[in-house]
């Protein structure tokens, strides 16, 4: 499923909100945009897909990766390690939502997937999820 990078969610499902904007859903019939991110954004990407919102009985394969692994695609940082391609993250800032698929954090490591500056801005000073702002935002939204 592609969704251009900031054009608005569309699916009205659980942590689907007014205003919510997508990021990271890329097919390889679409070029995105590539180039080094921080690794303080690496990090903190990776806190949001440990704590992703919307695990699906279904996945997503990664596109990009040849061969094509057949199930999830694995990750790891810091000792802790997570399977990602069946839930979403979702990053909140200043009244902003965005909505992407956990895959993200391996498109941009294994892709080097490049995401819009609003999106590396809004995870690196937005809330971390588990922290008690992210959750009561998260309520509230
Ligand atoms: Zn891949």
């Amino acid at each position: 499923m592609y969704l251009r990078d900031l054009s608005p969610y569309p699916y009205k499902r659980e942590y689907q909100f007014l205003g919510t904007l997508s990021v990271g859903w890329l097919t390889k019939q679409y070029p995105y945009s590539q180039g080094e991110t921080s690794e303080d954004f690496k990090k903190r990407l990776f806190v949001f897909c440990l704590n992703h919102v919307r695990q699906t009985r279904g996945f997503h394969v990664c596109e990009f990766c040849t061969p094509s692994p057949p199930f999830l695609v694995y990750a790891q940082r810091d000792d802790k390690e997570v399977w990602l391609g069946s839930a979403e993250i979702r990053v909140v800032y200043q009244g902003n939502i965005y909505a992407a698929p956990d895959l993200l954090y391996h498109y941009v490591i294994e892709h080097r997937y490049c995401p819009p500056d609003e999106f590396i801005n809004a995870v690196l000073e937005g809330p971390l999820p588990g922290s008690p702002k992210y959750e009561t935002l998260i309520k509230r939204l």
